[in-house]
Order: C-alpha cells, then structure tokens, then sequence
C-alpha cells in the first residue's frame, strides 16, 4: 500500500466549477495538502449532485494542484454505504474492464463492477473503485494514483501485484490447455470435500454451535449469506450466533422492532463486521423482508422445491445479496443442508475471487468477467454448474492464492496449465 499523508485538511463552503461544457455547483467539501511519492500536493474533494445515470445523484470531484483527477458517482447502495463509485483506468485512459488492467497502488481498495453498484442506462460494464464520500485519505490517493497514469497507452498494462513464490523448478512443465481435464479434476476434489464432511460434519465456522445454528434455524442462515462479504467466510458464518448472544431474541420480529440494538450488536467490540453500518441495515430490511413475504419464516424462502433459478432470484430479492452469494446459497442449501431443489442444471458458480483466480489460471475462462465465468461453468458442467463452485473456491483459497501459489500441492496441479499471472490481481479474503 502506498503511504499518504493528509495535512491541513478544512471544510469547504459551497462553490462553482466551470466544465468545457458549462458551470457546476458543489454543496461543500474538502481542501487539503497531500504527501505522497515524495512530494506535497495540493487537493480539493467536492461534493455535489447532478442528473447521471437515469437520476440526480451525489457526485463528487477530486482535484490535485488544481486539475480534475477523478469523479465518483452515488452506489445504488449509498443510503445505506454512503459510497461513490469511481471508475479505472488503464494507460491510456480507457476504461480497465480486467484485473490485470488494475493499477498498482489499489491493494487496499475496495474494487467493484461499476455495472453491478450502479444498475442503470449507460452504466459500463467496467472495474471501478467504492469509497465513501467522506474518505478523503482514499480519494486523495486515488487521484494521485490517475495523476501517475499514462495518458497514452504504451505497451502491455502494468500488472497490480507480480506473481511471486512459485516453485517452478519443483514441477514439471505446466500442461497444454485442456478444460475438461481440469473440470474433471475440480469435480475429484469436489468429491474428496463431501467425503471429508462426512467424517467432519459441516465446517461453516471452527466453532460447533455457530455451525448448529446455521443448520438448524433458516433465518440464521439467510443472515450468514447476507454477511459474507469483505471478511473471512469463518467469520461472517459466525455471525448469527454471536448477534443472537448479544440480542434479547433471534427471531425477523425482533430485529425489526429494535433496529438499533441491532447496530449496537454489530458495533460492539469485538465487532462482528468489517462493514458496521451497512450490515446491520442488510439485517433489519432483509428481517422485514421474512416478515412481509415469507409468513416470518426463512424457511419458506426454499419451501416447495423452488427450482434453482427460482430460488437464486428469490435471495437475490434481498439487500446485499447479489449473483455471488445467490449461486453460493443455493449450492449450499442442496448440497450440504439437503433441502430439495429441482433443476439444478439451473445452478450457477458463484463470482467470488478465489474462484475466478483459479478459473483465470487454469485458462477455463481467458478473461476476468461475471457473465463469462458463469457460461464457462454452464459450458464445462451443464447438469450442474454449481457443482464446480465449492472445489474452485477451496483450492483458490488454500492453493491458488494472489502471490504465492502452492502449485506443487494442488489438486490441480497434473491438469493446470499455470497461468500465474493471469490471477495474481484477483485478491480479497
Ligand atoms: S495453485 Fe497452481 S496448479 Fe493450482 S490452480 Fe493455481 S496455478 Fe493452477
């Protein structure tokens, strides 16, 4: 991560900006002096609003030693994120569509699809960065990061992170291309992890209670899959358990009636996310939810043998759960927790990091996006696509990792044709 240093930072009143194409207003923001890369600059941060993508929307600029670097844009989610989302790009300036495209320096960003925090006319389907409004350390550094961005393209775009710690000499010449080989060999391990859980028991969290909870009452489960996001899955999955020991009662009804002690629970130390005020509201809408369509009971959410479409559609009806967690649910739901669902050849991998890591460096999928992962796995496994999920997962989280892939002990390691560097980009937890 790049150092920053923020000095002198004061509020601004409200001013004007003149485009090429005519004046905007800025209800307030920020002025401050930067340090980074071993000079000061200095920066503004305004915000305001204006008609963007199908609404008025918050809209915010970011200049440094007085030109405009970046803009961002309200997240559908700002109500309750407060974020903006902020495109990138590649030398040259066009949009970075790839993670391969992704400058170095945003390590410890929050790195999205601009078309999935902005569903609207005109929004590119583009990687794009979520930072909330207020967090001028992150703005002045994504701008400063633009500053030091080609503005002409020059050759191959710089890799984020260069992959690193692969013992090559250990192994023998990665093999050609053949993606029904490393179907074949995700679906092996798919079947050693079933056989290990029937031995073991089902693992959500090291801890056997949380694990009970989760198996036994649906609402705990729906509240896990809403907070497994930007913090180890243990972690999320134990969730449920530790808000229900810091709540007078588990039920959607109480949480709808308290929605603070709600926060308060979330809030409290140690903290049971990373994300203190937008999972809790996912928590409370997503109780009302339950209360309003389901009778009160997350059961009926799968009740009748939904078909798997039918039910990815149904979780995806809920705040914070899009294609990721939707696919993941309902894999986890048939596979393990044994409810009956129809059609699975309906069922879908889920886009989580350590799956497109590994899709990118076995050469299953040739370039980092969420439609063309999902047809690589409808293509490869038709009857059920899901079931290249969990396997993918397992071994991109415990194998293929960002920087130092273990390819001498993966499980993929006779069929992968090792294309490290494709997924050294592909990061999170
Ligand atoms: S760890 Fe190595 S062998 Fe395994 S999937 Fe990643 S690149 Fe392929």
């Amino acid at each position: 991560m790049i150092d920053i240093e923020l000095t002198d930072v004061q509020v601004l009143s409200p001013f004007d900006f003149r485009w090429p194409e005519g004046m905007e207003s800025f209800e307030g923001g920020w002025s401050f002096q930067a340090r980074v890369g071993g000079k000061r600059h200095r920066g503004r941060h305004g915000i305001g609003a204006r008609p963007v993508y199908g609404r008025v929307r918050v809209h915010a600029v970011t200049w440094l030693d007085g030109e405009v670097q970046v803009e961002g844009v309200e997240a559908d989610d700002y109500p309750v994120s407060q974020a903006l989302i902020s495109r990138l790009r590649r030398p040259g300036r066009a949009n970075a569509r790839m993670w391969e495209d992704v400058q170095s320096g945003y390590e410890g960003f929050d790195v999205v699809d601009h078309l999935r925090e902005i569903e609207a006319p005109y929004s590119p389907r583009c990687l794009a960065v979520k930072i909330r409004e207020d967090d001028i350390p992150a703005w002045a550094l994504h701008a400063w990061l633009r500053s030091q961005l080609p503005r002409k393209a020059s050759g191959a775009a710089r890799s984020a992170v260069a992959p690193s710690g692969v013992s090559r000499a250990a192994l023998p010449p990665a093999p050609s291309l053949d993606a029904r080989a490393v179907a074949r060999a995700l679906l092996a391990h798919a079947r050693s992890l079933a056989g290990q859980m029937k031995t073991e028991g089902l693992k959500f969290t090291p801890d056997p209670a949380a694990n009970a909870l989760i198996q036994d009452d649906p609402f705990a489960f729906l509240l896990a899959v809403i907070a497994d996001m930007g913090i180890r899955a243990e972690r999320a999955w134990a969730l449920p358990y530790l808000l229900r020991q810091r709540l007078s009662g588990f039920s959607p009804g109480v949480l709808v009636s308290d929605p603070d002690a709600v926060y308060a629970a979330v809030q409290q130390e140690p903290k049971l996310h990373r994300f203190v005020n937008t999972v809790p509201a996912w928590l409370v809408q997503a109780a009302q939810i339950v209360l309003d369509e389901y009778e009160g009971d997350a059961a009926n959410l799968w009740a009748g043998e939904p078909t798997a479409f039918q039910l990815r559609r149904r979780m995806e009806a809920f705040p914070g759960i899009g294609q990721k967690k939707a696919a993941m649910a309902v894999e986890i739901l048939s596979r393990d927790l044994g409810i009956p669902i129809r059609e699975l050849d309906g069922s879908d991998v889920a886009y989580d990091v350590h799956l497109r890591r590994v899709f990118l460096r076995t050469g299953l999928a040739d370039h980092d996006d969420l439609d063309h992962m999902v047809a690589v796995g409808r293509a490869l496994n038709p009857g059920r696509p899901g079931a290249l999920d969990l396997p993918a997962w397992d071994i991109g989280r415990r194998w293929c990792r960002p920087a130092d892939p273990d390819c001498p002990s993966c499980p993929l390691n006779a069929v992968c044709p090792r294309l490290i560097a494709r997924g050294a980009a592909v990061k999170g937890v």
